[in-house]
């Protein structure tokens, strides 16, 4: 459920990415082990899940990360800054999100909030993806996935998921080898990095989303393969654009 396999695929596919999901598959062997055995609890998770994550984070994250990690004490208190939405450093973020990744969230917190946000627990699109399928009626429908929480939703394919502008969408594609991400949506070419991966941003907020197309590539897993797009991210921001959330590993 975690995607471990395709974590590992990809470390092997992508060199520029083989610290980031090396420490995310160390943290899939925390999550896979966390057994919350009923309620899962902020007390639980800041005693059971976090001393871990701190510990899979020193033995086998990026190295300024590891550091930052080895001499913290934090606890519950972390946790509730991070579910009341909080400032946090990204430090802070980043030990918080990868704990509360198997505290499934209360039923209904997301009710009432503006579009574009999950409906279970109100927080914000991490990736978007497409569904693989042939017929027209469903091809061009997308899913937002939770930055928060494991929930996902259907959403407008036309709408920016941050501000709600349904016009002045742009795509960002990478063309070929070594080829800067070109405007446009095109055909991948056999040596594009990633064919199944493209930056959607919108003209009126500057912000975008990492956009997964399972029809090109089936065995994606949307929110594992974001966590490879990092030079698609380095490219939207030299372009001036902003990530409507940054993800798991800080990009
Ligand atoms: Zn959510
Ligand atoms: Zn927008």
């Amino acid at each position: 459920m975690y995607g471990r396999e395709r974590a590992s695929e990809l470390r092997e596919r992508y060199p520029h990415a083989r610290e980031v999901l090396g420490l995310y598959l160390a943290l899939v062997e925390v999550w896979e082990a966390a057994d919350p055995g009923g309620e899962a609890s902020l007390t639980w998770a800041a005693a059971e899940v976090l001393p871990r994550v701190m510990a899979a984070t020193v033995a086998s994250g990026p190295r300024p990360l590891a550091e930052a990690v080895a001499d913290r004490t934090d606890g519950v208190e972390l946790l509730a800054a991070w579910m009341a939405g909080e400032d946090l450093t990204p430090v802070e973020r980043f030990l918080a999100r990868a704990t509360m990744r198997v505290v499934p969230p209360s039923k209904g917190e997301g009710s009432g909030r503006a579009a574009g946000r999950c409906p279970q627990c109100g927080g914000p699109p991490q990736v978007s993806y497409r569904a693989a399928s042939d017929d027209p009626l469903v091809s061009g429908r997308r899913a937002l996935a939770c930055a928060r929480c494991p929930n996902e939703w259907n959403f407008s394919a036309t709408t920016c998921p941050n501000c709600g502008e349904t016009g002045k969408r742009t795509v960002h594609a990478e063309t070929g080898h070594n080829a800067k991400p070109a405007i446009g949506r095109h055909e991948a070419t056999p040596e594009a990095l990633f064919p199944q991966l493209r930056a959607e941003s919108c003209e009126t907020c500057q912000r975008y989303l990492i956009d997964v197309d399972l029809a090109r590539d089936p065995e994606a897993v949307p929110r594992v393969d974001e966590l490879a797009a990092v030079p698609l991210d380095l490219h939207m921001a030299e372009q001036g654009y902003t990530k409507i959330t940054p993800n798991l590993m800080g990009f």
